[in-house]
């Protein structure tokens, strides 16, 4: 390429370097760090950040985008370097948009927050959060009004984690499948007897649930000579390069379910990393293109192989040789019901496939509102309440179990949550279409054999990195956008055979 763009690329490569770098502080901080760490870590990540954010809003980023853009005009679409172009002039424009004031502000009140909300959940105490989350409020509307948006403010948050989805096409999609939804739910409480997952709640020793789940998991392609997995309490992938890509897991001695699907989900989305195209390596494009593509993989590994009855006929005798005094006398059909049994949960984290989406409408409904001005702060947990019985059947007898059991509020995080929702839907549609190439799927992964549907995933998603935005790869991939039909029939096909319904 031309000396321009090779000058852009390697400031690119320096910043990329520094991000990188603060995921791995990030990394230890929820691993390894000894507590006494904490305060000096957290003042290396803000260091890091800060001159990650300085050299990337700076007037000589800018100008060496726009002397690099000259270079590649007329070249292919979706060629490396004009992708390049276009992605980081988009991220250029979001982040000088925002004053330093209003960043510095957002950070300083979220920081404050954190601790105040995590007292307020501890002692069911909302009215002891409510000035802050009004504060974190009132700037998050600034931020978008600087950032800039077509219908509504929420618009723009919603930008930021998911390129180019907008409000309106958010509530179109969640309105379609929201009825769905909650009558499945119905169906299925009216159904509760026939299903126990009694089978998974005994003891399993940690040890051998990691062996097995990691496995899987390097069944499944999750490479370990490029990978690897560690203890945190809240399990999260992140990575330093595509060859350095990082899980960790929870493990309950107790249950089996959260170490075992946590795996099989935080590998679906250690795969999309280490599945970047390694020409793009080094650059602000080798990562997924958004957190809802991102979901959707982690959802796919996790649900609609992990959680399928033919996974099991291949899996389960396995699993039964290692715990034979717990797991020997189980049935396939069972076992299958137990690990897709649905409960109604008051906590989002703990949602089942079936009720998760139901858990994100709620909130998308009080953010767009919050963000909108038409919803005061004061009356949350009542508007909660309402919601969360009218969707699912049950009131929260608690604000801890109820309105303040997220984090995401108190650090500034709106605009995020939709995106969960967003994930499953396309893994969804993203299955289907995987299905359609390769009819064999099923009966391959019956027999323990990932590749067909890994490598497919790998073309048509993983390699391409953020060089298509998420609507832009779906429609590539489907041919059409993102829709929930897909997901309601996967649902109804599924737990009509779990429920008997
Ligand atoms: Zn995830």
């Amino acid at each position: 390429m031309g000396e321009k763009f090779d000058a852009l690329k390697a400031r690119l490569g320096e910043i990329h370097n520094l991000n990188m770098v603060t995921s791995l502080v990030g990394w230890d901080q929820q691993t390894y760090m000894p507590p006494g760490g904490a305060e000096a870590k957290a003042s290396q990540m803000a260091t890091l950040s800060r001159l990650s954010h300085d050299m990337f809003v700076s007037d000589e980023t800018g100008r060496l985008i726009e002397d690099a853009a000259g270079e590649v005009e007329g070249m292919d679409y979706e060629s490396d370097e004009a992708s390049l172009i276009r992605v980081i002039r988009e991220d250029y424009a979001e982040q000088t948009k925002l004053p330093t004031e209003l960043v510095a502000e957002l950070t300083r009140q979220t920081a404050l927050a954190h601790e105040v909300w995590a007292n307020a959940r501890a002692n069911n105490n909302f009215r002891a959060f409510q000035p802050a989350l009004e504060k974190i409020v009132e700037l998050t509307i600034r931020q978008a009004e600087y950032l800039g948006y077509q219908d509504e403010p929420y618009d723009a948050l919603l930008n930021q984690y998911e390129r180019g989805i907008t409000t309106r096409q958010v509530k179109a999609i969640f309105d379609e499948h929201k009825p769905e939804l909650v009558k499945l739910i119905a169906d299925v409480r009216a159904n509760a007897d026939a299903v126990s997952d009694a089978v998974l709640r005994q003891p399993f020793d940690v040890d051998k649930q990691r062996a097995f789940g990691l496995d899987v998991v390097q069944k499944y392609g999750y490479d370990l000579s490029r990978g690897r997995q560690d203890v945190a309490v809240h399990p999260f992938c992140t990575n330093f390069s595509r060859n350095d890509v990082r899980i960790t897991t929870r493990f309950n001695p107790n249950w089996l379910n959260p170490a075992l699907f946590g795996t099989m989900h935080e590998a679906g989305h250690a795969m999309y990393e280490q599945g970047v195209a390694p020409a793009l390596e080094g650059t602000p494009m080798a990562s997924g293109t958004s957190l809802g593509v991102h979901e959707s993989q982690s959802r796919m590994w996790e649900n609609m192989v992990g959680r399928s009855k033919g996974f099991w006929s291949w899996a389960l005798p396995q699993l039964q040789a290692i715990f034979p005094d717990q797991l020997g006398s189980v049935d396939l059909d069972s076992f299958y019901k137990a690990i897709n049994k649905v409960q109604p949960s008051l906590i989002r984290v703990e949602a089942d496939e079936a009720t998760y989406n139901l858990h994100i409408m709620l909130r998308f409904e009080l953010e767009t509102q919050m963000m909108a001005g038409k919803l005061n702060i004061a009356d949350l947990p009542e508007e909660w309440n309402d919601r969360f019985e009218a969707f699912f059947g049950i009131t929260p007898e608690s604000d801890t179990l109820g309105v303040l059991q997220d984090v995401h509020w108190s650090s500034g995080l709106v605009g995020y949550f939709p995106t969960y929702a967003l994930g499953n839907l396309l893994a969804a549609q993203y299955y289907n279409q995987a299905l359609k190439a390769h009819p064999s799927i099923p009966d391959e992964i019956a027999s323990g054999q990932f590749d067909t549907l890994r490598g497919w995933l790998n073309t048509n998603i993983h390699q391409h990195g953020r060089k298509f935005t998420s609507e832009e790869l779906t429609r590539r991939v489907t041919g059409e956008s993102i829709q929930s039909r897909d997901y309601i029939q996967y649902l109804k096909t599924k737990f009509s055979d779990v429920y008997g319904l």
